[in-house]
Formats: C-alpha cells, structure tokens, sequence
C-alpha cells in the first residue's frame, strides 16, 4: 500500500454492528487506511425510505475497497447493487478447517470461485399467469472468460496445480455448456490444468471427501450453495470470509448474513469478517498485514478465547482483543 488506501466501512443490520468495529480494530493496528462510514440495510430502509442510500453507494464506488457487514431483508437490495458498482465479477470465498476448532471434516482446505454477476441471480423473472412463473438464465462467453482468467491467475499466483469447475452442461447444454467450453478453452490457452464435474455430484464428493478439491470454478447458484455447504463442514459460518473482486475495486464482507437471533448480545464471532479484511488487505497489496491479520486470528482459533458458536463464552470484542494483542507491532 504506497500511498493512504479509503476503504468505505457498511456494517449494515444485526451483527454487522458488532463484527464490523471487531475488523476495523484489528484493520487499524496493521494498517494506514482512511475510512469513510456508510450505512445500508433494513434499519435505514425504514428510517429514509431506500436501504441503499445515494450516498453509501457513491461512497464503495469512489473507495479503493469496501468493508460491508450484513444487511437483513433488503439484502438483494443493497448487495447486488453494491457488487454492480465496483463490477465485480467473481465472488472468491476460501473454506478451510484451523486446528482448535471443530469440523465435520478437518481436511477441508478449498477455495470457490464463484460466478459473481449472471446464471439465474441475474434477476430475469416473470410472472406469465396465475399458474406459470419464469426464470431466465443468463449465461455470458465475455463473463465466462472473465471468471476464467481471473481462475487461471488465481491458481498460478497462488501455487495451485489448477481448478475444477463444477457446472451441469448434460441438463443446462446451451447455457452451462457455453460456460464450460468457455472455461476449458481459456484454461487450455494458459496451460492451467482442469477437471470437470456435476455440480450435484460435487455436493456428495465435497461431504465425504473434500480434500479432493483445491480450487472450484462454478456458475453463480452453484457457488452459492456449494460455498454454504463447505461452510458447513469446516465449523460454521462464523470462520468463512469472502471478496467480491471487481477490475478496481473490491467489497470484503463475511459469508453470513445479519444474525437476527443473536444480534444485540455482543456474542457473534467476528472472525468472517476480520479474515475477510485480511482479505481486503491483500486486494490493497499489504500482504504482509494479510498474512500478520492470518496467523493471529488463527492463534486465537487454536488457544481462545472463543464465541459461543465455537463452543466459547467470549464476546465479540474480546475475540477482536485477543487477536489485534497477537499481532506483531506495525
Ligand atoms: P442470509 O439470508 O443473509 O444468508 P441466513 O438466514 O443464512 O442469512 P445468518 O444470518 O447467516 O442467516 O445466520 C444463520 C445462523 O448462523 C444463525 O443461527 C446465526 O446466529 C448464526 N451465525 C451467523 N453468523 C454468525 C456469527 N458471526 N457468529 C455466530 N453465529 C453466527
Ligand atoms: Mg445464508
């Protein structure tokens, strides 16, 4: 990071209050960064009338990345709109075990590369009569290619042997099949090794065996619930970060949602969130702060203290405590 980075900060509803100060704590002992504060979500939905105020979304399209909480039922109101804003393109979202918490399956160490703007989010529905509803699946070769570059660099810069991309191109042949070919033929261009699979099929392998996979490429629905699913065997939505990553921009923002049922204890574990500003932080290219942010959040995973998803009696703020005195000086 050569000159001061702006980084707009949304916590959005429920927990994003409390997990949002949590990554911002440790964000300020690593880094020099400039926040402007912005608010989305329902609560500002019922005070001003709109969840994305014209403001909050000049504020992620100008800053060089965005920090975002959770929003609650205006969520596709706020976070398709935001994505749109810093084009972003692929949703990268990491799932892996940490020794000290438990998982269904400790050897889960993966990463999904999620399609992050078309196939059947990209909002095409139609009510045709009282019986009959539609859906349109968008499925673009510039937004595949996209994805595949993005993949192709993704594996080599971080020392993968290459990617398999999940998809379901003997039912979906004219859209999944477009999407396949399109990331075979860019794969095959860069010299990146790719496997194939049936997205169903890959649910069943991922349960029983996923240390068989490393990097998954997949179509926007497929990575969504694919990526829930991984979040499931490595402990829970309260380990898993993930990046929105547009051409220029980023939005870094934790796989789960607001938290309804909890929000307001000062119990959720903020550890999504700060490991997605680890992520933010790499975007910004302090990867030494990335990795300092890694190794503290994952000492504390291993020694606590911990919230009580992870078994714990811990506050969110003592988590964000625990790990910002783990962190080397700065
Ligand atoms: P969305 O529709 O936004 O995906 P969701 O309905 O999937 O939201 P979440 O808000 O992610 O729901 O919550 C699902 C469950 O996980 C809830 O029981 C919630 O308390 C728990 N949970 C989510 N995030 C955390 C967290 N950071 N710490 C502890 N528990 C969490
Ligand atoms: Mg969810």
């Amino acid at each position: 990071m050569s000159e001061t980075a702006t980084v707009a900060v949304v916590p959005g509803d429920g927990i994003g209050h409390e997990v949002v100060p949590a990554a911002l704590e440790v964000l300020d002992a690593v880094a020099d960064i400039e926040f402007v504060h912005a608010e989305a979500g329902d609560a500002v939905a019922e005070q001003r009338g709109t969840p994305l105020p014209e403001g909050t979304l000049e504020a992620v399209s100008e800053a060089d990345a965005t920090l975002f909480g959770a929003t609650g039922e205006t969520s596709a109101d706020v976070i398709l709109p935001l994505r749109d804003a810093v084009d972003s393109f692929v949703n990268v979202r990491p799932a892996r075990t940490y020794p000290g918490v438990d998982a269904v399956q400790p050897e889960t160490d993966l990463v999904i590369l999620r399609e992050n703007t078309e196939g059947v989010y990209a909002g095409v529905e139609n009510r045709l009569t009282e019986d009959v509803s539609t859906l349109t699946r968008l499925v673009t070769q510039s937004a595949s290619r996209r994805l595949a570059e993005f993949a192709c660099d993704y594996v080599e810069s971080n020392g993968h042997d290459g990617f398999t991309v999940a998809h379901k191109n003997n039912v979906m042949r004219v859209t999944d099949g477009l999407f396949v070919d399109t990331v075979r033929e860019e794969a095959a261009a860069r010299g990146v090794d790719v496997d194939e699979a049936y997205m169903d099929a890959m649910a069943t392998h991922l349960a029983m065996d996923p240390a068989g996979y490393d990097v998954i490429v997949c179509p926007n629905l497929a990575g969504d619930v694919l990526s829930d699913l991984a979040a499931g065997l490595v402990g829970g939505l309260g380990l898993l970060p993930s990046a929105n990553i547009g051409s220029e921009r980023g939005i870094f923002e934790p796989v789960h949602g607001c938290a309804p049922d909890i929000a307001g204890e000062g119990i959720a574990n903020p550890s999504a969130t700060i490991l997605s500003a680890a992520m933010l932080l790499e975007f910004l290219g302090a990867d030494g702060a990335a990795r300092d942010v890694r190794a503290a959040v994952e000492a504390t995973l291993a020694d606590g203290p911990r919230t009580p998803d992870l078994g714990g009696t811990a506050t969110t703020d003592a988590v964000a405590e625990a790990v910002v005195d783990r962190l080397p000086e700065h």
